[in-house]
């Protein structure tokens, strides 16, 4: 792996540069995917992935669909500037604070309608489905704070525990991954299974049946094996 953290890290041309600007467009794509799929509107929520000592981030307050491959925007680990002129997402200690406390690859923070509605009911969302196992267990709800806060991305952090994705308070959802795409789609089954709860949670008479703790581990150790080819 290089040495992406070096002074030259971005450089045009060269290993890093090329593996930076790859990495750029695979995280404008995927920013792109939280607003065509819906789960993000406007300039709402924020990506970001980690290239060796680097984290490119999305720029704070501009639409997805305007970023070129000239806008890359890059920190260090400690959040200092390393490339770009826009500013860093305002919820860089949230991605930070991840990257720092475990072995993320990518972040997606988003918006998405019925996770950011749970998260206005619930400490933690009921598993109501199997696929809980697959965020590391039911997915806990981070306290309320100001977004953009050092305060809220330690609330964040405590969520997160031994899980790969949580719920903000009145705010939305935090996932992370090995690849962008697999941040991608733990944000894609939050939504769905907080969906998936409010469809059974809103029946007149019936609550809905929820999964035991014996029940998901028996699934995420089944998990274990599942879609890897070969
Ligand atoms: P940014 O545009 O600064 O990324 O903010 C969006 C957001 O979701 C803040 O929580
Ligand atoms: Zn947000």
């Amino acid at each position: 792996m290089a040495q992406d953290g070096g002074t030259d890290a971005g450089a045009p041309g060269g290993a890093v540069g090329t593996a930076v600007g790859e990495a750029w467009d695979a995280l404008v794509a995927t920013a792109r995917r939280t607003v065509a799929d819906g789960l993000v509107v406007g300039t709402s929520g924020n990506v970001s992935v980690r290239v060796g000592d680097l984290v490119l981030v999305t720029p704070s307050g501009v639409p997805y669909s305007r970023l070129t491959g000239d806008d890359v925007v890059a920190v260090d680990l400690d959040g200092r500037p390393v490339r770009g002129t826009l500013p860093p997402t305002s919820e860089l200690p949230v991605h930070l604070a991840v990257y720092r406390s475990t072995d993320a690859g990518a972040v997606v923070h988003t918006h998405a309608v019925h996770a950011t509605a749970v998260s206005t009911l619930v400490d933690e969302l009921p598993p109501v489905h199997y696929m809980a196992a697959a965020l590391g267990g039911p997915v806990r709800v981070a306290p309320y704070a100001l977004y953009g806060t050092r305060e809220l991305a330690d609330h964040m952090l405590t969520a997160l525990t031994g899980r790969t994705a949580c719920l903000l308070r009145n705010h939305g959802t935090i996932a992370y991954g090995a690849t962008l795409d697999q941040a991608y789609d733990r944000t894609a089954q939050l939504e769905w299974m907080c969906r998936v709860w409010l469809a059974a949670d809103s029946h007149p008479t019936r609550t809905p049946a929820l999964l035991t703790p014996d029940q998901l581990a028996e699934t995420a150790e089944k998990l274990r094996g599942y879609g890897h080819p070969g």
